[in-house]
């Protein structure tokens, strides 16, 4: 089958990009490996599954109309609602006929006679596309790590990222987790109420902040609706692809009772508003120590036995270098009397036997194990695919030493393939819809742009690619986000390059540098008929 465009993934990304190229009357097909669309909001169901962004933010912006009528029940929305509502999305915009389920990429290869991409799947299908856009995910390649004897186990055991869709009765049973990034802290809660005993296995504590999640209030919709498009708008420019109010001022600027009355306040609105605090919460150590100290006073606040308390309050990595924690009941889940902390730093996981896991200092029984253990991010489905570009060269071997990209969309070497929320861009420091938005609509008026011109080939230049590589470690080593053993820098994968990989200058201020590229005619980028 020939096409004028490929597209890999069929989460939020993968189906507004085929939206915005049937506008530009391009063939397209979407590629999926699921049986099912969604993306993340197929694939994780884990008990809790929930957005960390308000729903009224976390949803599509490009319909007006899909906006005003689409109703949340929640202002942070459960896994369930958010599928509902991309079902929706595709069944509203007549998306399912140019999808292809169950079909995942294997090899893409860029044949520079015909200057088109071949594409193999592990269905034997092969397909050409002018065009090959990957919205394959940052985070959708599950990890489950080395456990030695896991084949041995007696009971169940799932990975949150990949959980069965009929969901898991954990009612009577003893359940072990391994694992306290965002998803553990989501599941822990809720297992804890349905489980006879859970067992938390952490290596490393996180910070986290309450949601106060609840009904979606009527009157915040309304009002919030009323000013849609304005809203969107300040969101498209901020930083973090939200409404939230950033603090323009440094700690050194605020008086010690301002300071204190204003964490205060951003912890009583919840979630993301923690990192919002102080204008130099990221960049300077001093300012972040104190929003540190704050939330690890919180902690101790919301756990009775202090013992416990002082295991779950982070000291290894500054506030909100990792993708901050949003949560509901975390913390108050350690007063339970059927869940107990082991802290696998000082009593390594030594294996898993036939009856549950053996640390160093104990046997514990477990009928369930659950893995919360993330993800192979940013990188992970790319480097998946066997993809080849001029010369036979493969990603694998470009991005050997960490990923390399011009603004996160496109590689030297590989023309004509886009990365959705690629490395080099904000996508996952952001709401990650606004990031997905900007760069399908990026994408989708560059080709526009070449459609009208008769222009075939689009590929940024090695040294654009160089100059913005460089631009994104430097802008990272402004901040205080390199120092976390964060997935953000592969540190969770043994082996991976130790790089930051997304860009923190900003969703706005990179909108805008992505806009003046598109403007000069696609500069950094070469044309060619
Ligand atoms: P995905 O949703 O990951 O979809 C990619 C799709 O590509 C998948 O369906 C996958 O099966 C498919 N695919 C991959 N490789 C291949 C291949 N080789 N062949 C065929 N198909 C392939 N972001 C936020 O901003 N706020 C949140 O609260 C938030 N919560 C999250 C919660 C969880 C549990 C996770 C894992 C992520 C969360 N994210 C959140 C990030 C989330 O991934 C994005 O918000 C968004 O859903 C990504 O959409 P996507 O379409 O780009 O990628
Ligand atoms: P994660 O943040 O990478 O957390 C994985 C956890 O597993 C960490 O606690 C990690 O410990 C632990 N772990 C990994 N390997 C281990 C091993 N070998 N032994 C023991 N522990 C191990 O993954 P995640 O929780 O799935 O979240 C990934 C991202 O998805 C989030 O950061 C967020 O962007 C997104 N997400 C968002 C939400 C939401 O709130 N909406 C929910 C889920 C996910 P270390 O810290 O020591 O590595």
């Amino acid at each position: 089958m020939d096409l004028d465009s490929m597209i890999v993934g069929a989460g939020v990304s993968g189906l507004y990009m085929l939206h915005r190229l049937r506008g530009l009357g391009h063939a397209t097909v979407v590629l999926e490996a699921g049986d099912g669309i969604g993306g993340t909001w197929y694939w994780n169901r884990y008990p809790g599954a929930r957005c960390d962004i308000e729903s009224l933010e976390y949803s599509y912006s490009f319909s007006e109309d899909l906006q005003q009528e689409w109703h949340w029940p929640d202002r942070y929305s459960l896994q369930p609602d958010i599928l509902r509502y991309v079902n929706h999305v595709a069944d509203r915009f007549d998306l399912r006929r140019d999808v292809r389920l169950a079909t995942r990429v294997t090899r893409a290869t860029f044949d520079e006679v015909a200057r088109r991409w071949t594409i193999e799947t592990d269905t034997g299908s092969v397909l050409t596309a002018t065009y090959l856009i990957m919205a394959t995910g940052c985070l959708s390649v599950p990890r489950v790590p080395e456990l030695e004897g896991l084949e041995d186990f007696g009971g169940r055991w799932y990975h949150t990222g990949a959980w069965p869709h009929d969901g898991v009765d954990f009612t009577g049973r003893r359940v072990g987790i391994i694992g306290t990034g965002s998803s553990g802290i989501q599941a822990i809660p809720i297992i804890a109420r349905q489980a006879r005993h859970l067992t938390v296995f952490q290596r490393t504590p996180n910070f986290s902040v309450p949601a106060w999640n609840g009904p979606l209030d009527p009157d915040v919709e309304a009002s919030f609706k009323a000013d849609y498009g304005a809203n969107r708008e300040i969101a498209r420019r901020s930083d973090s692809g939200t409404t939230l109010e950033a603090s323009t001022t440094p700690t050194h600027a605020m008086a010690p009772e301002v300071a204190k009355a204003e964490l205060e306040r951003r912890w009583a609105q919840g979630g993301f508003n923690m990192e919002l605090v102080f204008a130099d919460e990221t960049t300077d150590a001093n300012a972040n120590a104190i929003v540190a100290e704050f939330a690890r006073r919180k902690i101790r606040d919301r756990v009775k036995d202090p013992a416990v308390a002082a295991l779950l309050c982070p000291t290894d990595h500054p506030f909100a270098t990792k993708r901050l924690c949003v949560d509901t009941d975390y913390f108050e889940t350690y007063n339970r009397d059927n869940v107990t902390l082991v802290d696998i730093r000082a009593e390594p996981i030594a294996r898993a036997t036939p009856a549950g896991v053996r640390t160093a200092a104990r046997e514990v029984a477990l009928d369930d194990i659950v893995f919360a253990t993330g993800f192979d991010a940013m990188t992970g489905a790319l480097m998946a695919v066997d993809i080849r570009g001029r010369g036979g060269q493969s990603l694998r071997a470009a991005w050997a030493a960490g990923p390399r990209s011009y603004l996160g969309l496109m590689v030297a070497g590989f023309p004509n393939l886009f990365t959705v929320t690629g490395p080099g861009s904000p996508s996952v420091l952001s709401n990650m819809m606004t990031s997905i938005e900007q760069h399908v609509e990026w994408i989708a008026a560059c080709l526009g742009h070449l459609r009208d011109r008769h222009i075939r080939l689009i590929e940024p230049s090695a040294e654009t690619e160089q100059r913005w590589t460089d631009h994104v470690r430097e802008v990272g080593d402004q901040t205080l986000y390199p120092r976390a053993n964060s997935w953000y820098m592969g540190a969770n994968i043994p082996g991976k390059p130790r790089v930051f990989m997304p860009y923190v200058g900003g969703v706005g201020a990179y909108r805008t540098i992505c806009e003046g590229v598109a403007e000069h005619g696609y500069e950094g980028f070469a044309l060619a008929s």
